[in-house]
């Protein structure tokens, strides 16, 4: 097993992950920028390292400071969390040659699938069904016309090097084709140092399922199940489930044959997500997700398997924990991504001090957060404040349960999503499960609703607890879940 581990990220990924070395009887050490001197994940880990100025470019993203840092420390291994250098195939490889054992795919499985056209390519070879669309990438506005035509519109073009929606420009005739192309390959080269990009058919409406998987380095891979993301604002998620209610039987155990055959056919070891675009009961490869995800706990919380525990093991060279035929689904979860952003705002950012915070607790409730009073939300990193999960015995006391923890959820002082996670918990569609990608601009009442809740938030002061309307609205949320369960 691994000694001791440096975890380089920040915030509640780098508590996750030194929650889950401490059960296992492994040191921990982090990094910090100077805009996170003394933040909560600085005094959870056994030791914490300065490593540069606030920008991340000079800190979290500086290979060679990161890398400084964790030799220092004395380390043995290094987990990347998600975001910053986690997908990134030269850190992977300065890690290895630096004797450190990278928690995660090797650097080459990660280059692979870090190009989206190749990946594209490779898995559609391995029998996955991919998005109709391009397995090269698109090279002039000619070759885009001539696959255009083949495809249909509407068309989305996005970065071969993608990812957090950046770049991607939905086409819906001839016209706008060539000024799309040219934009997005003006952002690929700015955002992802690669102009490469690809074109695919553009999905109406379709719900995004993604599969969960393990697979070691003795050749043993399993799935565990899906997670439903639909419910986005521009392209990236804000609540997800697992369960999903899309999903038969026939179709979970298919799509899990076809992530695994996906993993398989790249070498995949550790940890992985595999993407997929659900629409009319079929199937679409999007893309891998080669690191621990946002979204992981509500996996952990219908499965029971301990995702970065799982992630260290298979670095320890160890066997997985889990065999296929033992892994179940047990109940519900939901996760809340809450954000210091405003929604009433366009979800623009709104980073700050944190003048009160206090966790949801009871039965059922999970948090993940990196925060407590007083912290501040730099604006230098993404918006995250903590991840509020819940489980329930099934989706309505789930959706009951979350309900309940977010109106005992006081976040202070900055504007949160709060408010309007509170108002999709109410909405008619989410209550049935007929989600889409397409929700936040189909459910049209969401944006009045957030602007009722965050008033009567504002009305009670974020004081805990409270007879506060919010709580009226829980028991509303419960009948209507029965009523959308039985029928009226
Ligand atoms: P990124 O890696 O930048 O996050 P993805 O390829 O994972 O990009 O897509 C993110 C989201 O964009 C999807 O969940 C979906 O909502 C939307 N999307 C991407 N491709 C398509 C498509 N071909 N048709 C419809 N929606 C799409």
């Amino acid at each position: 097993m691994l000694r001791k581990v440096y975890v380089a990220n920040r915030g509640e990924i780098a508590v996750r992950v030194v929650r889950a070395c401490r059960e296992l009887g492994i040191a921990t050490a982090v990094g910090y920028s100077e805009a996170d001197a003394g933040a909560p994940f600085t005094r959870y880990a056994d030791e914490a390292f300065p490593i540069g100025p606030a920008p991340a470019a000079e800190s979290y993203l500086a290979i060679e400071r990161v890398l400084a840092a964790a030799r220092t420390s004395g380390a043995d291994a290094v987990h990347p969390g998600y975001g910053f250098l986690a997908e990134n195939p030269r850190f992977a490889d300065a890690c290895a040659e630096a004797g450190l054992t990278f928690v995660g795919p090797p650097g080459s499985v990660l280059a692979l699938v870090g190009d989206k056209v190749a990946a594209r390519r490779e898995l559609s070879q391995a029998g996955v069904p991919v998005v109709p669309g391009t397995e090269e990438p698109v090279r002039d506005p000619e070759h885009a016309l001539a696959v255009a035509r083949e495809l249909g519109f509407p068309l989305i073009v996005k970065p071969a090097g993608g990812g957090g929606g950046i770049g991607m420009t939905v086409v819906e005739g001839e016209a706008g084709l060539a000024q799309a192309l040219e934009a997005c390959r003006a952002l690929a080269a700015t955002a992802f140092g690669w102009p490469d990009v690809y074109v695919e058919r553009y999905l109406p409406g379709p719900r995004h399922v993604e599969i969960q998987i393990l697979a070691d380095a003795h050749g043993s891979c399993v799935h565990l199940g899906e997670r439903e993301c639909s419910i986005q604002r521009r392209h990236q998620k804000l609540v997800e489930e697992a369960p999903s209610t899309a999903l038969t039987p026939a179709l979970r155990r298919e799509m899990g044959e076809a992530a695994i055959r996906a993993a398989r056919r790249v070498g995949y070891v550790g940890a992985g997500t595999v993407e997929f675009l659900v629409s009319g009961g079929r199937f679409f490869f999007l893309e891998v997700n080669a690191r621990i995800q946002v979204e992981h706990p509500v996996t952990e919380m219908v499965t029971g398997v301990d995702l970065v525990k799982e992630q260290l093991r298979i670095a320890s060279g160890l066997p997985l924990g889990v065999r296929q035929e033992d892994v179940g689904l047990r109940g519900w979860a939901l996760e809340c991504r809450i954000n210091a952003e405003d929604p009433l705002q366009g979800f623009t950012p709104s980073p700050g001090r944190i003048a009160a915070y206090r966790a949801p607790g009871g039965p059922g409730v999970r948090v993940d957060d990196g925060v407590e009073t007083g912290s501040t939300i730099p604006p230098f990193y993404d918006s995250l404040v903590a991840k509020i999960v819940t489980w329930g015995g099934d989706r309505e006391e789930a959706v009951a349960r979350m309900s309940r923890a977010l109106d005992e959820l006081v976040v202070g002082g900055i504007t949160t999503t709060i408010p309007f996670h509170q108002a999709v918990l109410s909405s008619s569609l989410f209550l049935r499960g007929e989600l889409a990608t397409d929700f936040v601009e189909t459910e049209t009442a969401l944006l009045d609703h957030t602007r009722r809740i965050a008033a009567e938030r504002e009305a009670r002061a974020e004081r805990w607890p409270s007879r506060s309307p919010v709580r009226a609205r829980v028991a509303a949320i419960a009948a209507a879940a029965v009523v959308a369960q039985t029928g009226p």
